[in-house]
This record gives structure tokens, sequence and C-alpha cells, in this order.
């Protein structure tokens, strides 16, 4: 099992493992089960303080002595000790969060891993330019770390959401302060023992536990922190935008999302039927890019909708460590509340509910299960197709034509992802070019890859993760002028 067996558990600062210095705690809970499993340290403000100074320390120490290539390369063993321990680490992911271990062990710590690794080839890759300047001067550019960085991270994917700023600041030379949910902090602090492991220099990863309200408030105001990649609620977003202004820091923002999926008459319906249930209910719908608009052409909105209803019922919540479970447990009890409340919502606002609509029991008596729920009926102005439900919950909208379906599907203030689904490949391009998303996927949902960057158009957020353009989020430019007359 390990992270010291989920006794009384400690944060991990400048490589030592420390409990609060006032001796605050919290509890972690299993959404499926409704028990404290860990309790983990409820930093204070001088942990805050010692957390950067540890990462300030390294910064200025050890790592940046490190060659490039070096520390690539402990980076890379970070990415093979995860897949090394994977059953270990997708049994916490599955604890803390609920989601089936069949997805912890086969997408997230997977996906962690590769993270990593992909990263870890950028690192002695990262270079700057020569540049031809008018007169007599030699220009070129050097690309270096922006220093201190501070990863907030939410609990949908509580590790590869941390790995994904983790990875390429690491590369980049910067050290970082990892904060993770306070719902999900296990899997953080299993990554901080890897690091250790596979002999990162001490404080160079740091795992802070806490209170978002305090211990992140602290960080985003830390005048000790560079650079904050954030991701979680819009409006989190926005405090932290504020909350960060007094210093100028560096902002990376993943942010909310209320994705279109949008299926044309001509499109392969069997494929388009798979690819909008899993668009929804992959991760019980707690996924920031979930296609949790479903825009259907009108004339094969009743055909295809019963067959996604049909496919929706037939989708049973269960116990998230069992390996046959696809749909596991809603992450605390508070999202359940939000998930059904928006469920009585969309009723009350005339959506017609074709599927689910009920809390879930899978024999227990106990955890936050919902069962998979499809609306039809759903017009644009309703609730339910406008705020983020973030959980499994599908809202169908129907339209006539091209232009509608874009239109449709552009009217809202989120812009993080979107889908088309048609056989006619002009059509598929025109469509994607016209969307309002930061990733488009023709034919298909819910398809990440490391080497392909993500992030958001709109109140979705800014900054790029993954692939090459999250290097220009964890480096800055100087430019030197050589006087050569
Ligand atoms: P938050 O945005 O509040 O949490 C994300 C992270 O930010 C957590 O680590 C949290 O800590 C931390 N945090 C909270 N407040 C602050 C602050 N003022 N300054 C710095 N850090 C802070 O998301 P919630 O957990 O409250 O979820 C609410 C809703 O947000 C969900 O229902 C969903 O709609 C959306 N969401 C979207 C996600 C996405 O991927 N786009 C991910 C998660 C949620 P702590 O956990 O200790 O509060």
């Amino acid at each position: 099992m390990a992270v010291k067996d989920l006794g009384p558990l400690q944060m991990c600062l400048g490589g030592e493992w420390v409990g609060a210095s006032n001796g605050a705690t919290q509890t972690v809970v299993n959404p499926a089960t409704e028990e404290v499993i860990a309790t983990v340290p409820s930093a204070s403000a001088a942990d805050v303080d010692g957390a950067v100074a540890a990462a300030r320390q390294a910064l200025d120490g050890a790592w940046s002595r490190m060659s490039a290539r070096d520390r690539g390369r402990l980076v890379w063993k970070i990415g093979q000790q995860l897949m090394t321990r994977a059953d270990e680490v997708a049994r916490l992911e599955t604890l803390h969060n609920g989601k089936p271990i069949f997805e912890s062990r086969q997408i997230d710590i997977p996906s962690a891993a590769e993270c990593f690794e992909y990263y870890a080839g950028w690192a002695d890759k990262i270079q700057g330019e020569t540049i031809p300047v008018k007169g007599p001067y030699f220009a070129y550019t050097l690309r270096e770390p922006v220093g201190v960085v501070a990863a907030i991270v939410p609990w949908n994917f509580p590790l590869l959401l941390a790995v994904w700023k983790v990875a390429p600041a690491l590369v980049c030379g910067n050290t970082v302060v990892l904060k993770p949910a306070s719902q999900t902090p296990l899997t953080a602090l299993a990554l901080a023992e890897i690091a250790l492991e596979v002999g990162l220099p001490p404080g160079v990863l740091n795992v802070i536990t806490g209170r978002g309200s305090e211990v992140g408030r602290l960080i985003v105001e830390h005048s000790g922190v560079d650079k904050i990649g954030f991701t979680g609620d819009t409006s989190t977003g926005r405090e932290i935008m504020r909350g960060s202004a007094a210093t100028v820091k560096r902002l990376t923002l993943e942010l909310g999302g209320k994705s279109p999926n949008i299926v044309f008459a001509d499109a392969d319906l069997d494929a388009a039927v798979r690819g909008a249930t899993t668009g929804i209910f992959y991760g019980k719908g707690e996924v920031c890019a979930a296609g949790s608009r479903l825009l259907v052409e009108r004339s094969i909105k009743d055909e295809f909708l019963a067959r996604l209803a049909a496919r929706a019922k037939k989708i049973r919540p269960g116990d998230p460590l069992d390996p046959k479970t696809r749909l596991g447990a809603i992450s605390s009890k508070g999202q359940l509340d939000r998930v059904l409340h928006y469920i009585e919502t969309a009723q009350r606002e005339g959506g017609t509910l074709i599927a689910g609509g009920q809390r879930a029991d899978i024999g227990t008596g106990k955890g936050y299960f919902v069962e998979p729920t499809v609306f039809a009926d759903v017009t644009p102005e309703m609730t339910i197709a406008r705020e983020e439900v973030f959980g499994p919950v599908l809202a169908a909208i129907e339209f006539a034509d091209v232009e509608e379906a874009i239109a449709r599907a552009n009217q809202s203030d989120y812009g993080l992802a979107a889908a088309v689904w048609t056989r006619d490949i002009k059509k598929a391009h025109q469509v994607a070019h016209r969307l309002q998303a930061g990733t488009v996927w023709i034919n298909a949902y819910n398809v990440y890859d490391t080497a392909a960057p993500f992030g958001g158009y709109k109140q979705s957020g800014f900054g790029r993760e993954m692939g090459q353009h999250a290097l220009d989020s964890y480096t800055q430019v100087k430019t030197v002028m050589v006087d050569l007359s």
C-alpha cells in the first residue's frame, strides 16, 4: 500500500518529512465508502515560507549546477519509478478520488509516467537563438528557468494534472512547490517519495498540504514564488489572478469547460454514440474537457438520443476497486450535492430526463454514486447548458444546420475543448477551424497525448500544458548583446 501505509502522513519540504509547524491536520475521505482513510498536515504560514525557502535554496544550489542532461536523466527516472510502483500509486488514486482502478492503473499513472519520460527528452534541447541585429553587435538569447514554480492542482486527476506542471517545470531547471487538493493529497505525497528515491536533490520538489483558501492563497501572494501553474475552477482562477497581481507572477490557468460535442447527421452514428458516452461518463464527468453539451442535428436527434440513453442505462456505478467497474464514486459529498442540485435544476427548467437522474447505491448503502444521466430537450439558456456540472450529466441540444451548430457551440464563456462527428472531411475541418476551443477532436473524444498542447480559449484559461508549448511557460528569455566593434 505505502505512502507510509496511510498512517498520519507528513509533507515533504526540503527533502524532509514534516508535520505542520502548528500540529494542525486535516482528513482524507474515501468517497466510495465515506470513511476517513488518512490524515495529512494542514500547513501554516510558516510552513509555506519553509516550502518556498527550500525551493529557492535548491534553485540556487545543486539544481542550477546540474547539467541539463543530468536533470533530464533524473526526470526520466521519476517516470520509471512511478511505473515500478504503478499498482500501489493507482490504488491510492482510486482510494482518495473514487475513480475506477481500471482508469487509475491503465490511464492516470501510465500517462503521468509518460509525461516525465516525454519531458526528460526535452531537457537538453531547450536552447536559445542567435539574432541578426544592426550594428557591430552579436545578439543571442538564453532560455532560463522562471524560478520557484507553485503547482496548485485539483482533485479530478490528482497525479496527472500535477505531473503536467512538475515535469516541464523540472526539465526547464525550476524548482517546485506542489499543493494538491485537500480531498486528494495522497498521490502527490507518493510522487515526493518517488522523487527522493531516484535522487532528486532535496527541495527541488516540495509537497505542501492544506486548504486552498489558506495555504493556496499564501502561496499565490508569496513574494518568493515566481510562477503559478493552476488547474481548477474558473472562480478560483480569477482569485489567483487577483492574489498574484501584487507580485506580478507568471500564470498558467487551466480552468473550467462546457465543451460541445457536435454530431452531424452524416456521422458514423455507432462511433458517435460511443464517443458521446465516453465524452461525458469517462472520469465520472469530473473532467474539465468533458463533452457535457451534446449538439445533435435535428434529423437524427430522436434515434441518436434513444441509442445514447440505452447505452447510458447499461453503465452501472460500482466499487472503484473492482477492476470491472467503469463508473466510480463522485469525488466528495460536496460534489455529489452539486451534481444532484444541477439534475434537479435541469428538470425544473424543462429538460427531459431520458437516463439516470438519481443517486445510486452499489449495495453498500455508502458512497457518493450517481447514475449516468442524460437530458434531452435542453435549450441554450438553461442552467445545465451553461454551467459546469462536473459530473456524469449530459445536456443534449438540437440544431438545424452547420451555422446553428457553430453558433450554439460557441455560445459559452468557456472554450476548453470541442468535438465534431461527420464523414464529410471538408465540413469537419471547416467547423474545427471556427470553434472557439483549445482542443478540437474530429470523430473522437477525450484523446490526449503528452506531445499535444492542451489549454483553454476564453474563460477556460490561458497558457498551454503538455507538448513543446508548455516549455514556454516554464522558461524566460534573456537577450545578450555583445559589442564586437
Ligand atoms: P478549486 O478551484 O477550488 O480547487 C483547485 C485547487 O485550488 C485545490 O488545490 C484548492 O485547494 C486550491 N484552491 C482553492 N482556493 C484557492 C485559493 N483561493 N488560492 C489558491 N488555491 C486555491 O476547485 P473545487 O475543488 O472547489 O471544485 C469546484 C468546482 O471547480 C468543481 O465543481 C468543478 O466545476 C470545478 N473544477 C474544475 C476543474 C478543472 O479541471 N477545470 C478541476 C476541479 C474543479 P483545496 O482543495 O484545499 O480547496
